[in-house]
């Protein structure tokens, strides 16, 4: 014990460790969704408070997942999880995470790992064919994708990128403190990474524009932002970037990117589109409706690490003319310098990100796409958003609830009909079956209960409970 795990003993405890995970996909309808028995301090009461001053046996740690930590767990997985949004893994994900971490690569500079680069820069184009995004942003174009961590490291990567472009470039030099004094407009839908990444970017929440939204819609309203943008530009001050999104984080919402698209032209403002969970939903043609206006979009991104079967994190972020991205972000100390990136021939990711280095992420995500090809990503999808449908469809025959919001995907937003209240306790009943999980927002200022479906394991069997189960508890 304590020594290096040789290769066979890796080949043995891998195998037990791979087991270990096809159980618990195996067995978690069995388990209650969210772990309602466990009060904070339980899990680290049951830890030793030291490391372990001799090594332990592998079997001893997997032993200790199934007593202290799986059930302390939310079961992002389960079947009837139906919270916030879905965070999807799959198989060919795990696998492709698996061999990443065996190869322990890094693939900050093309040099550093040369296959790691270039399977990335091919997938990200793959996918882009897969979403039919714009053609600006393939790498054989002016414009390229990069796998950031997550959304929000995407939407920080924009607004420093928007920074750059809005200086002229001074912004590098001489930061946000000298000189003009840039905003930055997204919806109040919009996710407070936006707010983060303005915060980071030392412009201060002060910087943010919260534009009205349609109240029916709950989209961003284009009038609105026109005037808070011509308020911004007679002050003297310099609209810098746009947040526009599709499929916000409370409804699914979608801005109106041609109106938003028009204004970001004419006061050249940046425009990043924040697709995190929607985007997804455009691997299939009848939902590509969601990226009406997208050409003219400086950058975009969505998260297959949501929607679309890759397990966290996997951010697919693109940028339609990459060489203002990595003019903001490049830094070349002594010790990075090699020919290929002297030859300009090459990309080196960490100009297209925060850290410098850099996992490599692409495997899982060329797993899922080979493993379910194009039809198995569009079955995916159409599952999901035709369960959430019927559920809609059932809820809006039942006279105690109502709708509060558009449902174009997957997710259903709904409430009792009367005060918060009695929603505020149909969410704690439903959650306490152990059976789902939902979570619940707020719209137009009134509590409404959230039912995303996204699961790779969830089927009709598990819908029609959650709505039993809504129905049981509200009768109550
Ligand atoms: N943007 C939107 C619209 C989201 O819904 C979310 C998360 O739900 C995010 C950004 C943040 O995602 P991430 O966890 O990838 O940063």
């Amino acid at each position: 014990m304590g020594q290096h795990m040789t290769p066979e003993e890796f080949r043995e405890y891998g195998h037990a460790a791979v087991d270990w995970i096809a159980d618990y996909w195996s067995g978690l309808s069995d388990r209650p969704v969210f772990p309602s028995a466990t009060a904070p301090g339980d899990v680290s009461a049951a830890l030793p408070t030291r490391a372990p001053a001799g090594g332990e046996p592998f079997d001893a740690m997997l032993e200790d997942l199934d007593r202290i930590v799986v059930p302390g767990l939310t079961h992002w997985q389960h079947p009837g999880y139906f919270a916030y949004f879905p965070a999807n893994t799959s198989g060919p994900s795990v696998l492709g995470d698996l061999i990443c971490a065996g190869l322990g690569v890094q693939g900050m500079l093309w040099s550093t790992s040369p296959a790691c680069t270039e399977v990335e820069t091919v997938v990200l184009d793959w996918l882009a064919d897969l979403l039919d995004l714009p053609e600006r942003f393939r790498s054989t174009s002016a414009g390229g994708g990069v796998i950031q961590d997550s959304a929000s490291s995407a939407t920080l990567v924009a607004t420093l990128a928007a920074l750059h472009r809005a200086s002229r470039g001074t912004w590098r030099t001489a930061g946000v403190r000298h000189g003009q004094a840039y905003t930055v407009y997204t919806s109040t839908q919009g996710h407070s990474s936006i707010d983060k990444a303005v915060r980071i970017a030392g412009l201060g929440s002060d910087a943010l524009r919260t534009i009205p939204v349609d109240p029916q819609t709950l989209a961003m309203d284009p009038e609105a932002l026109r005037r808070a943008i011509e308020t911004d530009t007679t002050a003297g001050l310099t609209p810098a970037l746009i947040v526009a999104t599709v499929g916000t984080t409370s409804t699914t919402a979608i801005d109106p990117l041609p109106a938003i698209g028009q204004l970001a032209q004419r006061y050249g403002a940046w425009l990043h589109i924040d697709a995190a969970y929607a985007g997804a939903a455009a691997v299939c043609p009848e939902f590509r409706w969601i990226h009406d206006g997208l050409s003219v979009a400086d950058s975009y991104c969505f998260d297959p690490h949501k929607w679309l079967l890759t397990g966290f994190d996997c951010d697919a972020f693109w940028v339609a003319d990459r060489a203002t991205l990595i003019e903001a972000l490049t830094v070349m100390p002594e010790f990075l310098r090699n020919a290929a990136t002297e030859s300009g021939a090459v990309i080196d990711y960490r100009d297209w990100q925060v850290p410098l280095g850099r996992r490599f992420r692409a495997l899982k995500l060329w797993f899922v796409l080979r493993w379910y090809g194009a039809t198995g990503l569009q079955e995916h999808i159409r599952t999901c958003v035709a369960l959430a449908q019927d559920l809609a469809a059932k809820i809006q025959q039942d006279d105690r609830f109502e709708i509060v919001a558009p449902h174009p995907l997957s997710l259903v937003c709904f409430r009792l009909r009367g005060p918060d209240e009695r929603n505020e306790q149909l969410l704690r009943r439903l959650n306490a079956s152990g059976a789902v999980y939902l979570t619940h927002t707020k719209v137009n200022g009134r509590y409404v209960l959230r039912l995303a479906v996204g699961s790779p394991l969830t089927r009709p069997s598990h819908v029609a409970t959650a709505w039993e189960l809504i129905q049981r508890e509200a009768a109550q």
